[in-house]
């Protein structure tokens, strides 16, 4: 049990100016956490436990899932990162330190170097594997823009998971521990995630899920099918192959002066058609060499499709001296005629009776047929999937929601293993490369989403299982010896039930306690008076519920633990 009176905890009227979402806020105005930095937050004692609770049930999962936990260092050798690619690849996201030799350093963004070149070392044999190992440590991001509190800090605790397997059977046995595993953690700790398909990014690999919670302020696009429970991010999410609609005629091509007009909607409106009839042809950088891309003109590129098809080649748009020498003026190009590759979104196969630039300033052309007058390299799935489009799997319409990543699974495959070298050795005395997945959570950034997730307009509604104390038991005459004596009796019998106790025993107004004790959020509140004491009881209430209940002082050990159960 712990006093108020002895306690480092202040709770604030007032959220301060930065905080633009509510859990932000509570967790400010509660006492949870302090400010030090844009992007860095202390955890204050009452948070910290909350955390250390989140941290707790995670440690668990991951045991019960087969995976040992292991710390490495923050501070990590260059030299590790130049192995992998990632020292270049990873840009300005990355905290890179000299030592006084002049040594670079990395402050540890995520740790598939360290972990790979551990397992080298360590895994020689076909009878280590599997092998998961894990810690929970505190990862660096020089983030673009930090905000929202802990979901998107410099410095964030993630707990992140590594699996060595000897093939890809193996790998997916262990992937589907862990994904399970995150689906009880995330349960657990009072989270309602929905596991999305995404795209495998700066990671690498091959296959992933990412955990999401639904929230207005989430930054990620999730496309979301009511009817079959298909699930994906906007940078990943497919759709059903809708061949153009704009098919059949044979009409020959025709010039026409479009002046002025540039963007496909100017065309569009000018030429008095369908926005969908114009095909959106852009130039882009594929590794520094331009290609073509099109797309129907009511739909925009995924750049991160396009890389995939291109074997993750890196995407930039083309300079506008490029795009004249390879194409047209900007803003009047179109495939027909050039000579460089042109990929089409797999939509306009078949397309005929489209309109594209001609590339000369302010023409277009009519009546194209992109099998007949261009050459496509080839047809593939490369727009941002929208709001309505058909499910991939059943066809019904998709809904888009946003969302916030609080975990994510990997398939890695043999990606760092091969940079690394690390091998083992299978039944026949072979060298092989070991299969791999990689596991993340945001556990600091869990914590404010279950805040996010969990409050009402007077503050905080902490899951039994994370709160950071079970109990606020609200000691309303201090000075009355006989009520304090009945509430210490209770906080001890509750303690001795394994049941943390938050006693406020401030000299404050009963109006201000309660007042407290909703913006903290503890589960249960116990008030103890010389009122309500003489008229029966403890008034107990549930933090979810409105409506209070007086029990005796007999009872009440006994009653909270059961709605605490
Ligand atoms: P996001 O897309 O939100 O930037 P990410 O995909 O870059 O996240 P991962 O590399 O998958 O993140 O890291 C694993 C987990 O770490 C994420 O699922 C997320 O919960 C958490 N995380 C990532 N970046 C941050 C951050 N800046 N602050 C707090 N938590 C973070
Ligand atoms: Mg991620």
């Amino acid at each position: 049990m712990i006093r108020w009176t002895q306690a480092l905890l202040n709770t604030l009227r007032e959220a301060p100016q930065d905080a633009e979402i509510v859990s932000h806020k509570l967790m400010i105005r509660a006492g949870m956490m302090r400010k030090l930095g844009g992007g860095l937050y202390t955890y204050m004692p009452l948070g910290f436990r909350a955390l250390r609770k989140i941290e707790a049930i995670i440690r668990e999962e991951m045991e019960r899932a087969g995976a040992q936990e292991t710390l490495f260092p923050i501070l990590q050798p260059a030299e590790l990162w130049k192995q992998s690619g990632r020292w270049e690849t990873m840009g300005n996201g990355m905290f890179r330190v000299r030592d006084r030799k002049e040594a670079w350093y990395v402050l540890t963004p995520t740790a598939e170097e360290a972990f790979t070149a551990l397992a080298k070392n360590e895994i020689a044999s076909y009878r280590q594997l599997p092998c998961i190992i894990y810690q929970m440590q505190d990862k660096f991001r020089d983030e673009i823009r930090p905000r929202f509190g802990l979901i998107r800090g410099k410095e964030f605790i993630m707990k992140d998971a590594y699996s060595f397997d000897a093939d890809d059977a193996g790998a997916d046995r262990s992937y589907r521990a862990m994904y399970d595993a995150y689906v009880r953690i995330f349960k657990r700790v009072g989270l309602a995630v929905k596991p999305v398909e995404a795209d495998t990014g700066d990671i690498g690999g091959n296959f992933s899920h990412e955990f999401m919670v639904f929230a207005a302020s989430g930054e990620d696009g999730i496309l979301n099918c009511e009817a079959c429970g298909y699930a994906a991010n906007q940078e990943r999410a497919e759709r059903q192959e809708s061949a153009s609609e704009f098919g059949g005629k044979d009409d020959a091509i025709v010039r026409v002066a479009t002046p002025g007009k540039h963007s496909c909607e100017e065309v569009a409106a000018f030429l008095e058609k369908p926005l969908t009839q114009v095909v959106k042809s852009l130039v882009v950088l594929a590794d520094g060499d331009p290609i073509m891309v099109l797309v129907p003109g009511d739909r925009e590129l995924n750049e991160l499709k396009l890389r995939r098809v291109l074997g993750g080649a890196k995407i930039e748009p083309a300079d506008e001296t490029t795009v004249v020498r390879v194409a047209g003026p900007c803003g009047s190009i179109g495939p027909v005629g050039v000579e460089i590759p042109v990929y089409a979104d797999q939509s306009l196969k078949g397309a005929a009776d489209v309109i594209v630039g001609a590339n000369a300033e302010g023409v277009h052309l009519l009546h194209v047929s992109l099998a007949r007058d261009a050459h496509i390299t080839s047809y593939e799935d490369l727009v941002i999937v929208a709001q309505g489009d058909a499910c991939p799997h059943c066809g019904k319409p998709l809904g888009l929601c946003r969302g916030t990543e609080v975990g994510q699974c990997f398939k890695l495959g043999q990606k760092y293993s091969k940079a690394f070298g690390a091998t083992f050795l299978d039944e026949t005395g072979a060298p092989r490369l070991l299969t791999m997945g990689c596991y993340g959570i945001g556990v600091s950034r869990t914590l404010q989403a279950i805040v996010e997730q969990n409050n009402d307009e007077n503050g905080i509604m902490w899951p039994a299982s994370v709160a950071p104390y079970q109990v606020a038991l609200l000691l309303l005459d201090p000075d009355n010896a006989e009520v304090t004596a009945k509430a210490e009796a209770l906080a001890a019998d509750l303690e001795a039930r394994g049941i943390d106790v938050f006693m406020d025993d401030r000299a404050e107004r009963p109006g201000v306690k309660f007042k407290d004790a909703d913006l903290i959020g503890l589960p249960v509140r116990v008030v103890a008076g010389a009122k309500g004491l003489s008229k029966g009881g403890f008034e107990i209430r549930r933090r979810t519920e409105k409506e209070s209940v007086i029990v005796s002082p007999e009872q009440a050990a006994e009653t909270i633990a059961q709605w605490l159960k």
